[in-house]
């Protein structure tokens, strides 16, 4: 598998675990997409539209032989397939899936902007992304991402909800 790709995942509406799971595991159940490491999940409070339930969010590194559009795609496929409805911006949903980085590209298109252009001041996505990855460096920065936490001001929101190794999340991990 030649590429590599880390995405966000988040969820609010119904069986929040539930929903991460299934995403997670219609995401690698295609043969081009395998799955290589996984954060804990965090319960965070919402940002932007507070008039909300509680997110639980985690992050994901796949290894994939789709280009950036072809996993794109299929994000938004799987945000469909789980009944995701598109009504408030920054509000509920069912299953969210963000594509946070690939390999080391800067992509700029009107459909898909990487590395997300909102990561970078979301402790909801930092903080799974430096407990997955602490040594990752970025493009374009100088400090490693652990460096970025300090000065988040939602980190507080962003509680463990459930550890990775603390029960058997993804069962067929390693398959
Ligand atoms: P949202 O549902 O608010 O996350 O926005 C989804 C839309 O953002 C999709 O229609 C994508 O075309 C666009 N988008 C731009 N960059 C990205 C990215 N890095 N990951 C996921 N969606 C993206």
């Amino acid at each position: 598998m030649k590429n590599n790709a880390v995405i966000a995942l988040g969820s609010n509406v119904g069986n929040r675990y539930d929903n991460l799971v299934a995403a997670v595991n219609k995401l690698t159940d295609s043969s081009n997409i395998n799955l290589v490491n996984y954060s804990s999940i965090y319960e965070t409070d919402p940002v932007g539209y507070e008039q909300q339930e509680q997110f639980l969010n985690m992050v994901i590194e796949v290894n994939t032989e789709l280009n950036a559009f072809e996993l794109l795609k299929r994000c938004l496929n799987i945000e469909l397939e789980l009944g995701r409805k598109r009504e408030i911006k920054w509000g509920p949903r069912t299953i969210d899936l963000d594509i946070l980085l690939f390999n080391q590209e800067n992509i700029k298109s009107e459909t898909l902007i990487v590395p997300h252009p909102r990561m970078f001041d979301r402790a909801f996505v930092l903080v799974p992304l430096i407990e997955m990855k602490p040594e990752l460096k970025l493009p374009g920065l100088a400090r490693p991402i652990a460096a970025l936490i300090t000065e988040l001001p939602d980190k507080e929101g962003v509680r463990l909800w459930k550890r990775k190794n603390g029960e058997d999340v993804f069962e067929h991990i390693g398959n």
